[in-house]
């Protein structure tokens, strides 16, 4: 059975590149059957904090990356928190000691590196990786630099602590980011001088900005759950974050989590670095929004339009997803969403952006008898209402275009929207013809 494990340390929000990796762990899990495990590396007591361990989750959890294991639901190799697993960390250093490979220096101990043994691994993505031990680790100057397994402060350092608690967990695969490269190597050293066979490996590749520059603040929201205030959906977010260093091939680039963990290969990711390119997480999740039951859209959007001031709750469901379903293929996040339909949910919005600069009183008196026809229209389907425009105007003498327009702005305040004889099929002929009146049609 395969397990695999995503080991945060809580020393700061879930960001891109830990969702990454925790998403790539996940779906090898759901790929072969295995177990995932989460387990919190909260070593450094300075910087690590149970409020980064606990939105760390709440991330995990957004994204729907569910853990088999781990520090909140326990499991067989607990504790999942590493600093509730000293005696395990005292005992293998002892061991070590024991067997002559690891010494103490001044409170700390530190494992002997050896000279002239060759450290190989197969990584599933980078292929065959081959150092001779006494490069796996050294000094500035080059020369061989043995490895701090305690700190004099009683603490195991990162390299040895993750080799005792994936070795402990009965991990058999390590999927990590490329920075850890570097450090398999030595971790590898370690796990043979406890005489345990070490994981398979595989390293992802790194997250850069569209300028080819490590992924940071300057590109934008680095938080997962930034990009859930901003509006992303999690469907939307998980495809995006699969689509970095993998693709399920046939150019498919919309999917769900099944159909990913269905096809997942490990061995198929590159090892080219991954752009994070935000116009693409946009179209992604837009795809993501117009797959999703209208009720369940209008349940995200709901808290935004009351973050904006606007209240529904005179208005009922499915009035407010007709308007949903409308702008829809238009937005490309929740936020947008809310934004682009608040026309329907409150007149005032629309009363701030007349000023009445936008028709002369002209063109309002040629098309005003159009819309005393159109209120009286039956049925009040956007349909019979564009069929009706059409006909008036020829015999009048009026483009469409003429019409739409300020009807247009007077239903919604917008010089942009989708169809505006649906506009007004859902908002209905009493609402149109208050809102056609205050704007003096
Ligand atoms: N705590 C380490 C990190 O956050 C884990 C690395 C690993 O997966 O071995 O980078």
């Amino acid at each position: 059975e395969v397990r695999v494990r995503f080991a945060p340390s809580p020393t700061g929000a879930l960001h891109i590149g830990g969702a990454h990796t925790a998403l790539f762990n996940w779906l090898w899990a759901k790929r072969t059957g295995g177990k995932f495990i989460l387990r919190i590396e909260d070593t450094d007591r300075e910087r690590s904090t149970k409020e980064y361990e606990e939105t760390i989750l709440d991330g995990l959890r957004w994204l729907g990356l569910h853990w088999d294991e781990g520090p909140d639901i326990g499991g067989p190799f607990g504790p999942y928190r590493q600093s509730e697993r000293s005696h395990l960390y005292e005992k293998y250093a002892k061991e070590l000691m024991d067997k002559g490979l690891a010494y103490e220096e001044e409170g700390a101990i530190l494992y002997r590196v050896p000279t002239g043994v060759r450290v190989e691994f197969e990584d599933a993505v980078y292929g065959l990786i081959s150092v001779m031990s006494e490069n796996a680790s050294v000094n500035k100057d080059g020369s061989v630099k043995d490895i701090v397994i305690i700190k004099s402060d009683g603490s195991p350092t990162y390299n040895y602590a993750v080799v005792v608690d994936d070795h402990c967990m009965g991990i058999n695969w390590v999927i990590r980011g490329e920075d850890h490269v570097i450090n398999t190597p030595k971790q590898i050293l370690l796990y043979r001088a406890l005489g345990w066979e070490p994981p398979k490996f595989a390293h992802l590749p790194m997250i850069l900005g569209k300028d080819k520059k490590k992924l940071s603040k300057r590109h934008g929201a680095t938080s997962v759950f930034e990009y859930h205030s901003l509006g992303y959906v999690p469907e939307g977010v998980f495809n995006f974050l699969a689509l970095l260093g993998w693709s399920p091939g046939d150019d498919k680039e919309v999917f769900n989590r099944h159909e990913a963990a269905k096809l997942f290969d490990i061995s198929r990711v590159t090892k080219r670095a991954a752009v994070f390119d935000i116009d693409k997480l946009n179209h992604i999740n837009q795809e993501h929004l117009k797959l999703m039951d209208p009720f369940e859209l209008l349940n995200l959007v709901k808290p935004i339009w009351a973050e904006m001031g606007l209240n529904p709750s005179k208005l009922d469901d499915s009035y407010l997803c007709k308007a949903i379903n409308l702008l829809t293929s238009r937005a490309k996040t929740t936020r947008e969403l809310a934004e682009y339909t608040d026309y329907f949910i409150d007149f005032e919005r629309v009363i701030d952006r007349y000023d009445g600069s936008d028709i002369s009183e002209e063109q309002k008196n040629r098309i005003s008898p159009f819309f005393e026809e159109m209120l009286n229209c039956n049925p009040w389907t956007g349909t019979a209402m564009e069929t009706l425009a059409r006909s008036w105007g020829e015999s009048n003498g009026v483009s469409l275009k003429e019409i739409a327009m300020p009807l247009r702005f007077a239903l919604s305040g917008r010089k942009v929207s989708p169809g505006v004889f649906d506009i007004a099929e859902i908002l209905g002929p009493e609402e149109c013809r208050k809102r056609l009146a205050h704007y003096g049609l």
